[in-house]
């Protein structure tokens, strides 16, 4: 199929969207940074069958690296070995060895960041890492151009869309909506009632502003609440990009 064609989506009696099952909303989450919040995130993942994608920072989590947040916590990374199995049943990403602000980086350093950071990970889980997440909120032609020399198979970057149409572009994969937002539950209410096709409810953030802000009770209510719903499907982000490719959505 070309780039141009869409996906064929009847009408809700009928599903045939690119999903597994013939669905056609996908709901995704991807979070940054590898921290110890995560793992009490993963619990909340597994208990209501989301999948999540998990974008980490290879050298970071060999330094152990901490920062006090405004609120005056220290966030800490994860060790290798906290890891390992962590994130099993879930996507494990790249998010560059050690978190740069890449404006001002050259060719040679992006492709350091990114294949490098890839190979550790690869090294580390033992499984193949397909994605990328651009670290802070800076992204370029020269990085969607690095990211695909390094062999992944799509980009999420930080600017929000707040939509429900995933991009022809897998390498400019805009962000759907950050956590913290105020209108995400209005964002969540969208997707459920959308008859959009493809649908995909993507939710980016970190896991330690869960902590940070006190909103473990209301993900949990809202995960809760999407996993109730029929015609959604959980997939990490590599998975939603395999689906709309079958499907010609995507390039
Ligand atoms: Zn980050």
């Amino acid at each position: 199929m070309g780039a141009d064609e869409t996906v064929t989506c009847k009408g809700d009696s009928a599903m045939n969207g690119p999903f597994p099952g013939g669905k056609t909303k996908a709901f995704t989450l991807s979070y940054d940074d590898g921290v110890l919040q995560d793992v009490r995130f993963v619990e909340l993942l597994n208990r209501y069958g989301l999948k999540g994608t998990f974008n980490l920072n290879s050298e970071l989590m060999y330094q152990q690296f901490a920062w006090t947040h405004e609120s005056g916590m220290v966030v800490k990374r994860l060790p290798p070995e906290a890891v390992l199995h962590l994130y099993d049943g879930h996507e494990v990403a790249s998010h560059t060895l050690t978190h740069p602000y890449l404006d001002t980086a050259g060719e040679g350093e992006i492709l350091w960041q990114m294949g490098q950071d890839k190979a550790n990970l690869e090294q580390l889980f033992g499984r193949e890492i397909a994605g990328f997440a651009a670290p802070f909120d800076f992204y370029s032609p020269l990085m969607a151009d690095c990211a695909r020399r390094c062999g992944f198979s799509y980009a999420r970057i930080s600017q929000v869309s707040h939509s429900y149409t995933p991009p022809r572009d897998p390498f400019y994969w805009t962000a759907g909506i950050f956590h913290l937002e105020e209108h995400l539950e209005a964002f969540v209410q969208g997707f459920l009632e959308t008859d959009a096709c493809p649908a995909v409810c993507q939710i980016v953030g970190h896991t330690y502003d869960l902590d940070a802000e006190n909103l473990w009770g209301p993900m949990e209510d809202l995960f809760r609440r999407v996993s109730e719903a029929q015609d959604v499907v959980f997939l990490t982000h590599i998975e939603v990009v395999r689906c709309l490719q079958a499907a010609g959505w995507m390039g």
